[in-house]
C-alpha cells in the first residue's frame, strides 16, 4: 500500500497531490465511522465479510449468514441449512479459529 502511494506522488504534479491528500484528510472520518460500524456489527454477532466462512475440515460445521446478517454455523450433513447450529467457531489466535464441536483449529482466509 505504501509503495503504491508512493508511486502515484511520483508520477502526478503538486496540484495533484494537494488533491489526493484532500480526499484522504475527507475520507479519514468515514473510515472512523466503518471501523465503529463493524465493531458494532460484530458485537451483534453479524458477519462483517472481511474473511471466508470457515469449513471445518474434520466435521461438518460450517459458518453462514442467516438473512438477517447474523453469522450463523449450520451442519453440512444435516438436513435443514437455514437452521443456527448455536455453536460459533472460536477465535484462539489472530485468523485461527477454533471448532467447537472437534476442537479441530484452521486458519481463516481473509478477503
Ligand atoms: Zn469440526
Amino acid at each position: 500500500m505504501k509503495g503504491h502511494n508512493k508511486k502515484i506522488k511520483n508520477q502526478t504534479s503538486n496540484a495533484s497531490d494537494k488533491k489526493i491528500s484532500g480526499l484522504v484528510d475527507s475520507m479519514r472520518p468515514l473510515a472512523r465511522q466503518v471501523m465503529a460500524l463493524k465493531a458494532r456489527m460484530e458485537a451483534l454477532g453479524m458477519f462483517t465479510n472481511d474473511r471466508e466462512f470457515l469449513k471445518c475440515t474434520t466435521c461438518d460445521l460450517a459458518e453462514d449468514v442467516a438473512v438477517d446478517g447474523r453469522l450463523i454455523t449450520v451442519h453440512r450433513n444435516g438436513t435443514d441449512w437455514s437452521t443456527d447450529s448455536g455453536l460459533r467457531f472460536k477465535e484462539v489466535e489472530r485468523d485461527l479459529f477454533r471448532c467447537p464441536v472437534c476442537g479441530t483449529v484452521q486458519k481463516a482466509e481473509e478477503l
